[in-house]
Order: structure tokens, then sequence, then C-alpha cells
């Protein structure tokens, strides 16, 4: 690498492809610079992915007690603490920084603790003084976005959510995706009276309808109040709750309002205006197959490209960019047959093509459902189910899509999405020994198709 340059590689932004993207460089040799503002980690570690399913695991306890009793336990009732859980998870994401902190040295990248701005196509502003790079890469993520209208100061995003003071005795989340499923779970699971208010007919809209009608049911059989085809007009403050007005002309109160109603690209004073880098009207870089902007030496990748907004997919791209710059350019990110979960409760996961897109895509398809209710449920008389499904190319009998609606539905859906990235038949799923008792036999024992 010419000398003329600093780095060989600034990364501005140290969340899941940043860090991933500085490591893999730095300890290939390569002169690495990274500069983050905010805790090392991103949005995942610090303010999604993790803690929230650290509060999806807490939440779960209450109806886990229940089910207890008929399996012969009992103990004084439970109470629940938000504070201790709060604070040990703050613990545990401290351990996490720390970790990443220590990955980002030992790689001998160096860390910037502060804001990077762009002053040019490859100039870093950066700590009071300006470094130059051969190459730059933008990781910068996304942020919550609420839309504005009368009240909407009073709106907490997901940011908040992980270190309120107290919990809320009720709570409205206002939205339909993965965000406002999963927080409203949570909250529901954790005692607070719940109530979901989405805009459209139906929730996570381009998943499986027939599985996402049975989170829909399986959220409310544990008792969140779901309001469909209805929006927030406005929120009026009244001591220390507030009175969310609704478009049927309903009215709410809640001590909590949640608006998780999708992220944008964090782009704002990042200084793209001193370079040619381009940007959709939400804010998200434009970038080619290679994750090259507009500007030949700046490339970007993660949430704040709004391709796949999701962790794994920034690792990938990252691997993907380093090899490109600084190895062999051999790979490539496998967008298609992406397996992904929703932590709502009914958990959901889902890999490959919806029934709905199977039948636009292949000329014929068979579809093979199985709903039960799980063994753990058996004692209990609890009314959870597990709705497993297949969606199979008639033609090659290629299984084109795989989903799940029910207890550890990410866990399974990950052994599914290695079994159709290998290009697994309905036949070989068929072919293949279950493991008895199990949910996820079932994924193996579907004889009948539905339709
Ligand atoms: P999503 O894009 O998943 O959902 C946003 C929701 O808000 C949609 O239901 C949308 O409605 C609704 N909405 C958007 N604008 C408005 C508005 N002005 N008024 C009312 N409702 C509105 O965003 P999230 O914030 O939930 O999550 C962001 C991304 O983060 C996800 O897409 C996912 O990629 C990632 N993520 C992944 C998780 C995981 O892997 N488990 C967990 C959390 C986040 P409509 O459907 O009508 O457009």
């Amino acid at each position: 690498m010419a000398d003329k340059f600093d780095y060989d590689l600034f990364v501005v932004g140290a969340g899941s492809g940043g860090v991933r993207a500085a490591r893999m460089a730095a300890s290939a040799g390569v002169r690495v610079g990274i500069a983050e503002n905010r805790d090392l980690g991103g949005t995942c570690v610090n303010v999604g992915c993790v803690p929230k399913k650290l509060f999806v695991y807490a939440s779960k306890f209450s109806e886990t007690f229940h089910i207890g009793n008929s399996f012969g336990w009992s103990s004084e009732a439970a109470t629940f603490d938000w504070p201790t859980l709060r604070d040990n998870k703050n613990t545990e994401i401290a351990r996490l920084n720390a970790i990443y902190a220590h990955l980002l040295d030992s790689s001998g990248a160096d860390l910037f603790s502060e804001r990077a701005v762009l002053s040019d196509a490859n100039t870093i502003a950066v700590g009071g003084r300006n470094y130059t790079a051969r190459y730059i890469l933008l990781a910068v993520g996304g942020w919550p976005h609420i839309p504005e209208f009368p009240g909407s100061q009073y709106a907490l995003s997901s940011n908040e959510m992980f270190s309120l003071e107290r919990l809320p005795a009720t709570a409205v989340v206002v939205g339909g995706g993965y965000i406002a499923l999963e927080f409203a779970g949570i909250l529901n699971g954790l005692g607070v009276s719940t109530h979901l208010i989405y805009r459209g007919q139906r929730l996570l809209k381009s998943f499986d309808s027939e599985m996402i009608d049975k989170v829909e049911q399986g959220m409310r059989a544990k008792g969140v109040k779901i309001h469909l085809n209805t929006t927030v007009e406005r929120i009026e403050r009244v001591n220390e709750s507030h009175e969310v007005f609704l478009s049927d002309k309903g009215r709410l109160s809640a001590d909590l309002v949640l608006y998780a109603t999708g992220r944008q690209a964090n782009t704002d004073n990042l200084g793209l205006d001193n370079t040619s880098v381009k940007t959709r009207r939400n804010g998200s870089i434009i970038v080619d197959k290679n994750f090259k902007t507009h500007e030949p030496s700046i490339f970007a990748l993660g949430d704040v490209i709004d391709r796949v907004q999701l962790t794994p997919v920034a690792i990938q791209e990252a691997m993907v960019l380093v090899d490109y710059l600084f190895g062999r350019a051999e790979q490539t990110v496998a967008y298609h047959n992406i397996p992904t979960a929703v932590f709502s409760q009914p958990e959901f996961a889902s890999v490959g093509m919806t029934e709905e897109q199977a039948k636009v895509s292949s000329k014929g398809v068979s579809v093979f459902v199985s709903d039960f209710r799980p063994m753990f449920q058996s004692l209990s008389g609890g009314d959870d189910r597990i709705t497993m499904k297949l969606v199979v190319e008639l033609a090659s009998d290629l299984v084109l899509g795989c989903h799940m609606v029910g207890e550890h539905a990410a866990e399974i859906i990950q052994g599914m999405a290695i079994a159709m990235s290998a290009g697994a038949t309905k036949k070989q799923f068929d072919s293949t020994i279950g493991i008895h008792p199990s949910a996820a036999e079932e994924f193996v024992t579907m004889r009948t198709s539905a339709r």
C-alpha cells in the first residue's frame, strides 16, 4: 500500500459490520483506523439484538412459572424487579463492549473514540486532526425514526427502552415490524398491559401470511391487545401518563408509548457533502455490488446501505469487502435464502420464499403445514401452538421456503437454512430421520400436502 496515506483503511462506525471489517483487515497486516463516538458494538450489542434477547428471556418467565405448576413445582408468588434486569443487562453489555475493545486492540487497529467526519474523498477529521486513508468504509448504521405528529415528542424509540427508570403499568406500541412485535411481547410478558397499534391489515407484511396470522393469534392469546388498520392521531400528556388518540376514535391511556416505525440511515452531518457519495431520499448510501459508493475510495455496508438490516448480513458484507479490497476477491454475499427470526411471542422464523412468492415464481408448488400443541404444554393445558410450513416446487422437488411459528423457531430454522442452501429436496427432508420427541422432527415427517 502507498505510504502517502496515514491508513490503508479508515472505518467510520464500530458496530457489527465496522468492527468485523477493521479486525479482519488489521489482522491481515493492513493499517486500519476506526472511529466510534458511542459504545463499541453498535446497535446490535447496545440497543438491539443482544439486550432485546435478554429482555425476551426475562419476559418468558411469567409463563414458565405458571407451566411449572403442572409439572409439580410450586413456589411463592413470583415478583419481577425491573431495575435488577436492567442493571444486570447493563453489566453484560459493558462486558461485551470490553471484549470488542480488546478484539480491536489485539488486531492492531487504532481506535478513535470520537465522532469522525469526512473532509474529502480520502480524509477523515477525528479527534481534532485530519487523517488520510486510501479507502474509507462507512459503517455508521441506522437510527430509529419517529414520524412527526401532534405529541410525537412523548413517544420513545427502542433506544430508550433499554434504560427505562421504571417499568410502566400500561404501554402502547406502534408499528407492525420486528421491533414493535418483539417489544409488545416483552412488555406483555413482564406484566405490562400492552396495546399494539398497526396501520396495516397484516403484521410483518413481507412474511408468509398464513404464518403471520398464527403469530397474531398467538400474541392475542398471550394478552397483547392488537389494533389493526389503526393509526395514532395525537398523544397528549396527562399528569405522569399519556392519552393516545386513535384514528378509529378510540383512546388509550398509556404510561409509555413506543414508536417502532422503522430505522433510517445515520448519514446526517457525516460530511458526505464533501465527497461524491450519493444517498437515497431516506438518507441511505447508494453502493454497487462491491459496496463502492459514487466516490471510488469510499465504501459503505450494513444498515446504512439499507439492503438487509440484519447483523449477520453486515458481518458477511464486511468480510466480503475486506477480501475485495485486500484479498483475492473470491467471496460474494449470498443475499438469497437469508434466514431471519422475529423474537415475538410466539417466536417466528423463516428462510426462503413465502407461499405467495413461490406461487408467483414457480409453475406449481406443494405446501406442507403442520400445526400442533408442543409437548411442553401438554400437562398445563396451555394453548400455545407450533406451526411449521414447507413450500416445495413441484417440478424440481426443491424446498423453496421453510417457516415456523412457535418455541425455538429461530434455533430450528437455522438448521433448515443450511439444508436449503445445500439445495435440499423434499425427498431428502423425508428420508432424514427425526429426533424424537422434538418439535423439529415435524419438518421431516410432513407427508401429506395441505395444498
Ligand atoms: P420495520 O421496517 O421492520 O417495521 C416498521 C413498521 O413501522 C412497519 O410495520 C411499518 O408499517 C410501520 N411504520 C412505518 N412508518 C410508519 C408511520 N409513519 N406510522 C405508522 N407506522 C409506520 O422496522 P423496525 O423498526 O421494526 O426494525 C428495523 C429493522 O431492524 C428491521 O426491518 C430488521 O431488519 C431489523 N431488526 C431485526 C431484528 C431481528 O433480526 N430479530 C430485530 C429488530 C430489528 P408498514 O408495514 O405498513 O410499512
